[in-house]
């Protein structure tokens, strides 16, 4: 009896560190930021598993988001009007994966939901994975099959995506010279401006990594917020070093919902 009792206790405690569930819900006049990857299923041994969310699983999320009043704004509305009052969601994709058009836009588009793509702009036959680290060179992500800049542009001509700069070559700024990083940063935005016909305003560090350089340089470049990959949700928001809420593609609803709720999930 004693042992069930045990047992029961330490599946419990593991869930609980799992799922945070005790920590309270930040205050819903807080807009999340949430951060998506690929719209796709994955094989169970695949690699980069955690960036990709299944079409199923993205429209469950963005019907529930919808169903509970949660109101769409795109990252260029964070700090407008739009995003005052309770229950504001922004969703980012970031690279610029084919899913985001074939996968992402038709499920927003039923849902009347809206989504900024950081997109980087020399995208094609890269993997970008060894600007940070020159072993991780499987070639997974160059084989991930791209946006091309003709779906690029219908999905702004829809209207339910506006894009975002994230360099040219998803450059580990941290790593390389002062030249090499302005070059990445202005030139995103002007290419993205001039191929698209847009206007440009927000900005996402490539994995995550940004010194107080980076940020002077995205104010220089005349970006109005840049986003990372720190996990949670502002309550205090610093324009250039804005959280996000990590979508995995490991995470169950329950995970989602509590994401959303506090703004990250235990790590085991
Ligand atoms: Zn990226």
């Amino acid at each position: 009896m004693l042992w069930i009792l045990g047992a029961g206790l330490i599946v419990f405690i593991l869930l609980s560190l799992k799922y945070c569930w005790w920590r309270p819900t930040v205050g819903l006049e807080h807009p999340r930021i949430l951060m998506y990857h690929m719209i796709s299923g994955s094989l169970s041994k695949q690699k980069h598993r955690g960036l990709r969310v299944s079409p199923e699983m993205f429209e469950r999320q963005v019907a529930w988001l919808k169903a509970s009043n949660w109101t769409f704004i795109k990252a260029s509305e964070l700090f407008t009007e739009k995003a005052q009052g309770d229950k504001r969601v922004a969703i980012t994709f970031d690279d610029g994966y084919e899913d985001n058009y074939s996968q992402a836009l038709p499920i927003l588009k039923k849902y009347d939901a809206c989504a900024t793509l950081y997109l980087v702009t020399d995208r094609h036959e890269r993997d970008w994975s060894v600007n940070k680290n020159a072993k991780h060179n499987s070639g997974d992500l160059m084989r991930e099959a791209k946006l091309s800049d003709k779906q690029v542009a219908e999905m702004l001509a829809s209207g339910v995506f506006e894009l975002g700069g994230h360099t040219l070559t998803h450059c580990h700024l941290p790593s390389v010279d002062m030249a090499t990083k302005t070059f990445e940063i202005n030139e995103c935005k002007k290419v993205l401006n001039a191929t698209f016909a847009t206007q440009v305003t927000s900005f996402a560090y490539p994995f995550g990594h940004y010194s107080d350089e980076d940020i002077k340089l995205c104010q220089a470049a005349d970006f109005n917020t840049a986003v990372t990959t720190d996990e949670g949700i502002d309550t205090q928001p610093n324009a250039f070093r804005l959280k996000r809420v990590k979508v995995s593609g490991k995470d169950n609803f329950f995970a989602f919902k509590t994401r959303i709720r506090i703004g990250f999930r235990g790590h085991i």
